[in-house]
């Protein structure tokens, strides 16, 4: 499986709307991520943006959280497995996961 280039985790709000990495290698300079301010600089930064920045500084984590749960075995609901080919019901929990996982980190 191919992963996303998405910048790696652990993502920080700077309580300014914006998101950045972290420094790693030769950088000097956290990467950029995003920016949930509508108007920056302003000094009008909502609650909703505020709300959104956190979920998405939040999402590389929930990202490793996810695929923690699409490889655990317990979690699967499949009642006729079995019958297609060993592959996960639609409904099953790591189905689910695993969509979510495909479609957050598709190219
Ligand atoms: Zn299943």
């Amino acid at each position: 499986m191919t992963r996303a280039a998405h910048t790696p985790g652990p993502w920080q709000d700077n309580e300014a709307g914006l998101i950045y990495g972290q420094v790693s290698g030769d950088d000097d300079e956290a990467p950029f991520v995003a920016d949930c301010c509508n108007k920056p600089g302003s000094g009008e930064y909502t609650t909703q943006e505020k709300a959104n920045a956190r979920l998405i500084a939040a999402a590389p984590l929930l990202l490793e959280i996810l695929r923690t749960k699409a490889r655990d075995k317990e979690i699967c609901t499949c009642h006729t497995r079995s019958w297609y080919g060993n592959r996960h019901d639609t409904q099953c929990p790591i189905s689910i996961a695993s969509d979510a996982i495909a479609e957050a980190t598709r190219a």
